[in-house]
């Protein structure tokens, strides 16, 4: 299989499209990032990387992060996390608070934001964010392999600025005493963690730990491991989880700044980049991309 030519067909294929999607505009430092940009990269098991496009270059990796954020939590606290934040696919959209109220203040799972906001608060409890944040960097580069990843300030002090229903998602899982810390110190944190820029190269070397390939850093258990992949499997697109699963058949986590992550078991990780968004908040070109990868090269959790 000649992964090189797959990967440029792709680039060649987004890079001509005409739907890009829209970029999100509601964290206004996002919404500034032109459509036209396309990136993918593919690290394999055996360490080769193939790139095609806009591959170098940083983006916003937004709820990427909380991938990140769920592995550090998990190392730390083990099964115990699952007391505090739930494991189902939520049906709804990723800053929904709907089911908070009837589920009494539990996240349905780790992904969607309030998810994503009870797991940071589970790695702050007792740090100051600013350690906190440096514990996520420390990981993210030691998995990557790569020091040269950093937090745009710009980006979380934009959704300081805007981030009223996050805060609002905080505050009422505070009311349900969900909460370890002030909702201000968690978010503040949550923001600075989505607002960490990396390449599409980076970002799929980041993957390798996920794949559980013998090359690939130990830095879960194998049982962890698995955890993960099945959260970014059912949960990983909110809404569009489902989609993804039928569409490309991977565990994969997206975020707003229009990037996705996906994991090939035992085979390879993959990061692709597109700011252009569908209606549920993935990437446009991004989901197709990966689509016409899974299906060139067979790759699928499905058999
Ligand atoms: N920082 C974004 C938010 O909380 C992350 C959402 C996302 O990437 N889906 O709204």
């Amino acid at each position: 299989m000649d992964l090189g030519a797959i990967v440029a067909e792709i680039g060649a294929e987004m890079a001509a499209a005409e739907d890009r999607g829209r970029v999100a505009d509601y964290i206004p430092e996002l919404g500034r990032v032109d459509c036209n940009q396309f990136g993918m990269a593919i690290v394999t098991a055996e360490g080769e990387t193939h790139q095609t496009g806009d591959a170098l270059t940083p983006f916003s990796i937004q709820s990427v992060s909380k991938v990140f954020t769920l592995a550090i939590a998990l190392g730390r606290l083990g099964e115990s996390l699952w007391r505090r934040v739930g494991v189902e696919p939520s049906g709804l959209a990723f800053n929904s608070i709907l089911q908070l109220e009837t589920e009494s203040g539990i996240p349905r799972n780790p992904f969607i934001n309030a998810g994503a906001l009870i797991v940071t608060d589970s790695i702050l409890a007792g740090h100051a964010p600013r350690e906190t944040l440096g514990e996520l960097l420390r990981f993210v580069r030691m998995s990557a392999n790569d020091d040269d990843i950093h937090i745009n300030e710009n980006v979380a002090k934009s959704e300081e600025e805007t981030g009223h229903l996050n805060r609002s998602l905080a505050h009422f899982m505070a009311s349900h005493g969900r909460l370890l810390n002030a909702p201000e110190l968690t978010c503040g944190t949550y923001f600075h963690q989505c607002a960490i820029e990396m390449n599409c190269v980076q970002l799929a070397n980041a993957a390798r730990f996920l794949t559980g390939a013998k090359s690939a850093p130990r830095l879960l258990s194998r049982q962890k491991i698995r955890r993960i992949n099945a959260l970014m499997m059912t949960c990983g697109h909110y809404d569009g989880s489902g989609e993804f699963a039928f569409r490309v058949g991977l565990p994969g986590k997206s975020g707003v700044g229009g990037g996705i992550m996906v994991v090939v078991p035992n085979k390879a990780s993959v990061a692709v980049w597109s700011p252009g968004l569908n209606a549920r908040g993935n990437s446009q070109l991004g989901t197709l991309a990966m689509e016409r990868l899974a299906r060139t090269t067979g790759w699928s959790i499905f058999g």
